[in-house]
């Protein structure tokens, strides 16, 4: 039995490292009088894109799918010209850095370096120089790839949503668990990222949806990986979508601060606080390094058409079930149905509502949120809404 566990030891270890994933182990910021240079460390050589945005001022780093060593506390904080980064999975065989910068600029050099008698790691490093506002617009070189190509990115994440076949009459609810991939969302006073937790909360409703045998359930991501807002919108659309409901989950600067609360689309938003949180929730695809082909990422002024008009009423009726609804299993704000300009509520043909399930900046909320009952709880109340919506219009 001990020569066989051995033998099988041998042939893991043996594995060519090739088919492994390369490891980014370090990552260092330096700055310099005349520009800042950008270090990953990882355990091969990497295929790279590397390319700049606007609106606001980023640098995007694709890599092949990484598995990414770095303890939170080894992330190096912003320095020079750059402010913050990001790390997360773009989509399944793409992950990327995202680098916030301070002002516009060029890729003044990259260069991968060999291991070396000092260093025993391969070496990405980028160097990043400020330049003028409009040297930044009139600069068309701004995408380096290295010669081994990345595989290319999939119509903006993954297929789309499949349709709902004619023999199927049962209503499709379509779940959005929000942010995901190199946007974490919000951070909770234990650690847990939004991205993570409501990914669980949204495979628990479809596990109740399902058990029911009522609906089709559809969701627009089930996996760690980054979704434009857009494509969510499109998501609940192709899938023929009879609902769409987008979880998520808050903070707020006073920890105090406690309860679900549900939010429907509108121009003028209830309260600022509402305006904000829609401007907040709005920027998921700016800290994913989207390219917004000239599209502003500031969506705060929506436009809304007629066509909407009827679907907003529909969502603001299934919001206010759903808030009755919530109200009986847990803590809810006061004045619980609020709106805003959420552009991922903005579907003209499928009524839209967006759930926060509390605040992960409460302690005790927070823990609650990351139990399991509670989950079991959350999404009963929202089942029990869906099943009170299509009561009175299915
Ligand atoms: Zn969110």
């Amino acid at each position: 039995m001990k020569r066989l566990v051995v033998f099988l030891f041998c042939l893991v270890a043996a594995a060519p490292a090739s088919l492994a994933k390369p490891s980014v182990t370090a990552a260092r910021v330096g700055p310099h009088p005349d520009m800042t240079r950008f270090v990953l460390e990882l355990s091969q050589a990497p295929a790279f894109e590397i390319f700049t945005l606007q609106d606001p001022y980023r640098v995007v780093i694709d890599l092949p799918e990484v598995d990414w060593r770095i303890p939170p506390e080894g992330v190096p904080r912003g320095k020079g010209v750059i402010e913050d980064l990001r790390f997360g999975l773009f989509q399944p065989g793409r992950s990327r850095v995202v680098l916030d910068v301070k002002t516009p600029v060029k890729l003044r050099k990259v260069q991968i370096l060999r291991p070396d008698g000092k260093y025993a790691t391969h070496r990405l490093v980028i160097d990043l120089q400020t330049v003028s506002r409009s040297a930044f617009r009139t600069k068309n070189s701004r995408k380096i790839v290295s010669r081994a190509p990345l595989p290319a990115i999939q119509a903006v994440a993954g297929p789309s949503a499949p349709g709902k076949p004619p023999s199927d009459r049962r209503p499709t609810v379509v779940i959005d668990a929000g942010h995901g991939g190199v946007d974490p969302g919000a951070t909770g006073v234990s650690g847990v990222a939004e991205k993570d937790l409501v990914l669980q909360y949204a495979r628990e409703l479809r596990r109740q949806l399902l058990a029911g045998g009522r609906y089709r359930v559809v969701m627009t991501r089930d996996s760690d990986v980054v979704l434009p807002l857009r494509r969510r919108v499109a998501r609940g659309e192709e899938a023929g979508g009879d609902l769409f409901i987008s979880l998520h989950a808050n903070i707020n600067k006073s920890r105090r601060v406690r309860g679900a609360s549900v939010y429907t689309l509108s121009e003028t938003a209830s309260d600022a606080e509402a305006e904000a949180l829609a401007a907040k929730e709005n920027k998921a695809d700016v800290l994913s390094g989207v390219n917004l082909d000239g599209q502003s990422p500031d969506v705060s002024m929506i436009l809304i058409d007629l066509a909407q008009r009827e679907t907003m009423n529909l969502s603001k009726n299934f919001a206010n079930t759903m808030v009755g609804e919530l109200g009986k299993s847990t803590r809810v704000l006061n004045n619980t149905h609020r709106y805003a300009g959420f552009a991922v509520l903005k579907s003209p043909t499928v009524p839209s509502v967006l759930v926060e399930v509390g605040y992960m900046s409460n302690r005790k909320e927070e823990k609650l949120l990351r139990s399991r009952a509670h989950r079991k709880k959350i999404s009963s109340a929202i089942v029990r809404a869906i099943d009170n919506y299509f009561k009175s219009h299915g």
